[in-house]
């Protein structure tokens, strides 16, 4: 497989049409991701141009861009994020929580009363911290779901990806400081 340098910081990629669900896993752990699921070839390799790593199961696509593209095996994607977090120590850069799932963006904290109409009232009354999508509005918050995802989170992030004892040991996520 081709070496891909992690010297550089946090890694940011691209994924191919077929790759949504990895892309929405990238960007839960706070890792910048392109992903439109009609993104061509051309445009996909393009990307990887302005220093994204594409992420592919198609040999033939990487042949195209050899040292910029990363070909996954056709698994599960939470075995295929498993694999990233391997090839480029992604536990190191992680921040989960900090970008909108749906189109990538950063998300911003906006005050409660602001986030109201999104939020169901029981979750209302006692949560104070909330976080909205500069561009799709979509509020996120950290309820009664964020212990799944933070071992989510620590599942995806396991560096073997094999051993389950090594997965429950979990990597290091830094804390979010209440970010959702
Ligand atoms: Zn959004």
């Amino acid at each position: 497989m081709t070496r891909f340098c992690t010297r550089w910081g946090k890694p940011r990629f691209v994924c191919d049409v077929h790759l949504a669900k990895v892309a929405k896993y990238l960007r839960l752990l706070g890792f910048d991701t392109f992903y439109r699921n009609d993104i061509s070839d051309d445009e996909l390799i393009a990307r990887t141009r302005c220093g994204r790593i594409g992420v592919t199961c198609d040999r033939r696509l990487q042949s195209r861009a050899p040292g910029r593209i990363v070909v996954l095996r056709c698994e599960g994607a939470e075995e295929q994020v498993r694999r990233l977090a391997a090839i480029f120590s992604l536990a190191r850069h992680a921040r989960p929580f900090r970008r909108s799932l749906c189109c990538n963006r950063l998300v911003e904290p906006v005050p409660k009363a602001a986030a109201w109409p999104q939020v169901p009232t029981e979750t209302y009354r006692w949560l104070s911290g909330y976080w909205r999508c500069p561009k799709c509005k979509k509020v996120y918050w950290k309820g009664t779901h964020a212990k799944r995802m933070h071992r989510k989170i620590l599942e995806l992030l396991s560096v073997s990806g094999k051993s389950d004892e090594k997965r429950a040991g979990g990597k290091c996520v830094e804390s979010n400081g209440g970010d959702p």
